[in-house]
Parts: structure tokens; C-alpha cells; sequence
């Protein structure tokens, strides 16, 4: 579950589609529709696992 740092919402995967552009991967909130940072915490070759991080 991923919890957007702006207005404290909880997700499931299949309510935010993660993102990914030239900053890194990402998700936007559907209610606020803030910006939270994700990565791969995935090991190399393996099936990607996306986290939620800081800022
Ligand atoms: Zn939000």
C-alpha cells in the first residue's frame, strides 16, 4: 500500500498506475494529485518491486 505525502491517502496498486518519466518512477495521488516518488528496490534481473521513498 502507498500512502501519498501530501494529503495522507492510502492506495492500492490498482488505484494509481505507477509513472515513470526522466526524473524517475512515480505516482500521482488521484485526490490531491501529488507527485510521490517510487523506486525499484528490485534485484538486477530480477521482476521489478516497486517502493515508495523520500523526498
Ligand atoms: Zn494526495
Amino acid at each position: 500500500m502507498w500512502t501519498c505525502k501530501r494529503c495522507t491517502i492510502n492506495l492500492k496498486f490498482p488505484e494509481c498506475e505507477p509513472a515513470i518519466d526522466h526524473f524517475g518512477v512515480y505516482f500521482l495521488c488521484p485526490r490531491c494529485g501529488y507527485r510521490n516518488k517510487l523506486a525499484n528496490a528490485g534485484k538486477p534481473g530480477g521482476p521489478v518491486e516497486l517502493v515508495q521513498v523520500g523526498e
